[in-house]
């Protein structure tokens, strides 16, 4: 911890949200404009209560729903979600049997090795993407992100894609694979252009999903089905504005 964050504090948690990435952008893990992201992210967390709210279980549900029923599913991670949820996103990938593959914009040799020895501390068995792991390339991606793991995103069906930039879930979607995202900005081009958006802060978000994921286990495929078929994410984003636009009027 850089700074002492007595739980007392107004802000205690989010601040100790905030430390993590801190520590994760000095481990190498974060790359600088990762940290402006969180930013931009804490805003909307501000917006909608630091809560998950209404919609953003509805998402969740959707989301867990449309893994279990998927052929090959992956959960991809870049930087801030390794530091703000490494255990999390080990418990959820567990849970969901589904792979973790790390996949970088601001892809590098040492931001690579960090990322993988972190997961690997953290517990993780496989990290696709990274280290010895066979990549090849996507063509409809842009930068470094188009190297991808041949048992990961290059053959999956549904591709959990957190904190994901705009460009790229466009890129995913244009090569036919259904993209769930976790955005806190629901006017962001990520959560207009993915399958599914789930407005929330990943941190509460994935164990939100781990627990999900073990009760819908037991789901019947048609039931999984009817939750996928009856989630519209236009008028979830709609309900997540909605939400905030009351907050605010009622706050003013
Ligand atoms: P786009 O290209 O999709 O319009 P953007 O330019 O904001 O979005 P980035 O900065 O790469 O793209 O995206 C990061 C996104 O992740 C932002 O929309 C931000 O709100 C969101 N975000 C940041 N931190 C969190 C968090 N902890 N939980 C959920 N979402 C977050």
């Amino acid at each position: 911890m850089l700074i002492e964050v007595p739980d007392s504090h107004p802000r205690a948690q989010s601040l100790h949200v905030r430390e993590k990435l801190i520590e994760g952008f000095d481990k190498g893990l974060v790359a600088k404009a990762g940290l402006i992201a969180h930013g931009r992210g804490e805003c909307f967390d501000y917006l909608i209560g630091e809560k998950t709210q209404h919609f953003a279980e509805l998402a969740t549900e959707a989301a867990c729903a449309m893994l279990l029923l998927a052929e090959h599913p992956v959960l991809s991670l870049n930087g801030n979600v390794a530091s703000l949820c490494p255990d999390e996103i080990i418990e959820l990938s567990k849970a969901a049997g589904v792979p973790l593959e790390i996949n970088l914009f601001y892809r590098t040799k040492e931001r690579e090795d960090a990322l993988l020895k972190h997961m690997e501390k953290h517990g993780a068995h496989e990290v696709l993407g990274v280290g010895n792991d066979e990549t090849v390339q996507i063509e409809e991606l842009q930068s470094k992100r188009r190297i991808v793991s041949k048992k990961g995103i290059y053959i999956a069906d549904v591709v959990f894609v957190p904190l994901e930039d705009g460009d790229r879930t466009e890129a995913l979607v244009a090569s036919g694979k259904k993209v769930i995202t976790v955005d806190l900005n629901p006017l962001s081009r990520t959560a207009q252009k993915a399958q599914i958006t789930i407005v929330d802060n990943i941190v509460r978000t994935v164990p939100l999903m781990t627990e999900k994921i073990k009760e819908m286990k037991n789901y019947p495929q048609k039931r999984l089905g009817e939750i996928l078929k009856n989630f519209d994410n236009k008028k979830n984003l709609q309900a997540a504005l909605y939400f905030i636009m009351q907050r605010l009027k009622e706050l003013s």
